[in-house]
């Protein structure tokens, strides 16, 4: 066992006073498509015994936050690594402390169980019930904002397009041009994105010194679709984190698709004008190869 450094009280800048000396994790794992998700009630000696809320604690000094949310979920309700897909990492931060939470997927609901001992119980809770429960106030706080966000992200990458943004000798070797961005894309899946749009960020009631800062940061899929010469790239899978697609025709077409099929939110990069409004009628969203490039 390692040590568990982070239990006991500490006082952010905010002024409150948190449980977490290296701030605190929770799990919310979710159905996509409207699906269940799983709560927690606290045992009844707790703070806010009683109340429902994530399966989460405080975070060891040598825990990533995603290390603590899964180490808690397990310990208190059952949730076993691997049941689970993170997919998107909510940040509270106080300033000092900060509450982080693991929006995770799950293929289907599975069996849980309560500690008893800080879980009084756990359940897949419909959406539609949430709201008649009592909730714990950090999470009621947030929910709907997480509420939003209980969906898979996908990244369709232009490959021609991105690459053709960056005078970096690409025309002598498209081929290998398109293996150096699928190799810079695949931390992404690791490290995150933050969406150039619609995601929380201080609104002007919230804005000064001595507000919380919101984050979201997406853990996505990538699809990298290439064309023509640089098809040659989708035969070497790399580390298999990035999808790469050889597009059978003109490359415009299979982008298109992707955008109208891929299920969850889907956001496609490129730059291209005429593509941009086929995607968008075909319900993603769009954002350039700056903003990507600007990611990496
Ligand atoms: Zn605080």
């Amino acid at each position: 066992m390692t040590s568990r450094d982070g239990n006991g009280w500490v006082r952010c800048s905010l002024g409150h006073r948190h449980w977490g000396r290296f701030g605190a994790a929770g799990l919310l794992a979710y159905v996509a498509g409207g699906g269940p998700v799983l709560l927690q009630q606290r045992t009844w000696w707790s703070h806010h015994g009683g109340t429902w809320g994530l399966p989460g604690g405080a975070r060891d000094s040598h825990e990533t936050v995603l290390a603590a949310a899964e180490r808690e979920a397990d310990e208190e309700c059952g949730v076993r690594p691997g049941m689970v897909r993170p997919r998107a990492i909510f940040t509270d931060d106080h300033g000092g402390w900060s509450y982080t939470t693991v929006l995770a997927q799950a293929a289907e609901p599975f069996e849980v169980a309560a500690d008893y001992d800080e879980t009084e119980d756990v359940a897949w809770v419909d959406l539609a019930k949430i709201s008649q429960l009592s909730l714990h106030p950090g999470f009621a706080e947030h929910w709907e904002l997480l509420r939003a966000a209980l969906v898979p992200l996908t990244l369709i990458v232009d490959g021609a397009n991105v690459v053709g943004s960056r005078p970096d000798g690409w025309w002598k070797d498209r081929a290998g041009a398109a293996a150096r961005l699928r190799a810079q894309l695949e931390p992404l899946t690791l490290r995150g994105v933050a969406l150039p749009s619609a995601d929380p960020s201080p609104g002007p009631a919230a804005a000064g010194p001595r507000a919380a800062v919101l984050r979201m940061t997406w853990l996505p899929r990538i699809v990298l679709v290439v064309e023509g010469q640089a098809r040659a790239a989708a035969e070497d899978p790399g580390s298999g984190q990035v999808r790469v697609v050889a597009a059978p025709g003109a490359g415009d077409d299979t982008i298109a698709d992707l955008a109208a099929q891929t299920a969850g939110r889907r956001v496609v990069i490129t730059a291209d004008r005429e593509l941009r409004q086929r995607c968008l009628l075909g319900g993603a969203e769009v954002a350039g190869p700056g903003w990507l490039l600007d990611q990496l």
